[in-house]
């Protein structure tokens, strides 16, 4: 019989855990609840990447911006998409990240509160991306 120990490694951010501490440690970095995180989506893409304070902010003016909350209303984060130049790291960053608008919403973390679809949002990403990307060739 073989008997092993391993060390698991939890984010000091979110609740993830791995087996391995680089990859932690990358996800630490980057994770969308660290106040400090250096986004790899913008990294990849060659964007530059806006502080959390600002994203929040513009958040904030999409919440205030909505005509009233009920259950079957949805905020539009038309400018926190405009601002983060629509990188869906940075957006769930923002929605995920509480600052100082508690009062604003005790419903942030619900994501259903605002029409924020991760998967969809870094498909469109990533296709214009690419589309840019496909266009610099042609034109020099
Ligand atoms: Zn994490
Ligand atoms: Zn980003």
């Amino acid at each position: 019989m073989r008997k092993k120990k391993r060390w698991r490694y939890y984010c000091a951010h979110c609740g993830k855990v791995g087996g391995h501490a680089g990859w932690m440690r990358r996800h630490e970095a980057s994770c969308t609840l660290n106040l400090d995180r250096v986004c790899g989506m913008c990294e990849r893409v060659g964007i530059k990447q806006q502080n959390i304070a600002n994203l929040n902010a513009a958040l904030l003016e999409d919440i205030r911006a909505a005509p009233y909350f009920g259950y079957d209303k949805q905020v539009e984060p038309t400018q926190l998409r405009e601002l983060s130049q629509g990188c869906p790291m940075c957006m769930l960053a923002a929605i995920r990240q509480d600052t100082e608008t508690e009062d604003d919403w005790s419903f942030r973390g619900d994501n259903d509160s605002i029409n924020f679809w991760f998967e969809g949002e870094r498909d469109t990403f990533l296709e214009n991306f690419n589309r840019r990307e496909a266009a610099k060739c042609h034109h020099g």
